[in-house]
């Protein structure tokens, strides 16, 4: 995809952690952009949608390995599944299997002298279709205890890209996951264009660090805007020597604004809550940037 000109040109939003206020600029920039489809990766901790008041059109549920069912008919209680689990997953007394010890292996099942046991496929979440009035939005929710996906992660930017083809959007918004991970990469693979939110700490220096190289080692051409600015004018400065020295195009400083967490708790996006606000100001202009990138 990234080098199709004339398909919807692909951005995806980045942190090297979660608290940056990635999603806080997210949600604003999904407002202030024409034609668009949304889709928030960081399945995780997805709160894209919280903000933007989504209409659901299509759920649809997420399957990832396998989970062991002990057939109770047909278990002799020989306790052999117990023995051989290496991850300590099935109870000695009642055979209950734990969902969050159990790795889905498959040894019990192969061991089981009775063929008690079947492997199922493990239903580990859901993602959803929707609609919100700034355009699509797909997102996901993972079930407690299951793992982060890229397999998730793909699922819901092929959807996106489906209704990107069909409402022939410009541009493909994606809030990605924190960290440098798995799903991160499933996050920027086919994308055009990185939007990176740093944060003036110096723990926000070195994980823009690390998101930088990964977008070197994966050749997708990155930008930066540093959130909160104001609040540590050194690291801030140390952070744009850190840009130039990367080529990373700098696309603006954002202030420290106490209405993000007002907007946050009414669950509205900032700029909608604020349009006044040198906050809103400075973000019309970095979507005003970023559409022609
Ligand atoms: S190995 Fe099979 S038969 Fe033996 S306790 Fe486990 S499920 Fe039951
Ligand atoms: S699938 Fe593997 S981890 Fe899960 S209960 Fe069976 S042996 Fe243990």
């Amino acid at each position: 995809m990234s080098d199709n000109k004339n398909g919807p040109r692909e951005i995806v939003i980045l942190s090297g952690k979660g608290g940056t206020g990635k999603t806080t600029i997210t949600a604003s920039l999904a407002t202030m952009m024409d034609k668009i489809v949304m889709a928030d990766c960081d399945v995780d901790a997805s709160n894209l949608y919280m903000l933007l008041s989504p209409k659901v059109m299509r759920e649809q549920d997420f399957f990832m390995g396998v989970r062991p069912e002990i057939s109770r008919q047909e278990c002799t209680q020989c306790l052999v599944c117990v023995d051989v689990c290496a991850f300590g997953a099935i109870n000695g007394e009642s055979l209950e299997i734990d969902p969050v010890e159990c790795e889905g292996c498959g040894v019990c099942a192969w061991f089981c002298p009775q063929n008690a046991i079947e492997l199922v496929e493990n239903r580990c979440g859901k993602w959803f279709s929707s609609e919100t009035r700034f355009g699509p939005l797909v997102y996901a929710e993972l079930f407690p205890g299951e793992e982060n996906s890229g397999k998730l992660v793909f699922a819901i930017k092929e959807e996106a890209r489906r209704l990107a083809e069909e409402r022939a959007a410009s541009h493909i918004l994606v809030d990605g996951p924190p960290g440098i991970a798995c799903p991160v990469i499933s996050s920027i693979s086919g994308a055009d264009h990185a939007l990176l939110v740093a944060e003036p700490t110096l723990s926000g220096l070195s994980d823009l660090e690390r998101v930088l190289d990964v977008c070197h080692h994966f050749h997708i051409k990155a930008s930066c805007i540093i959130n909160r600015a104001d609040l540590f004018p050194e690291v801030t400065r140390e952070i744009r020597r850190l840009l130039d020295e990367k080529n990373c195009t700098f696309l603006g400083e954002l202030p420290f604004e106490k209405g993000v967490m007002d907007a946050n708790q009414r669950l509205v996006p900032f700029v909608e809550a604020y349009p006044k606000a040198t906050l809103t100001r400075r973000l019309e202009k970095i979507a005003a940037r970023l559409a022609v990138l």
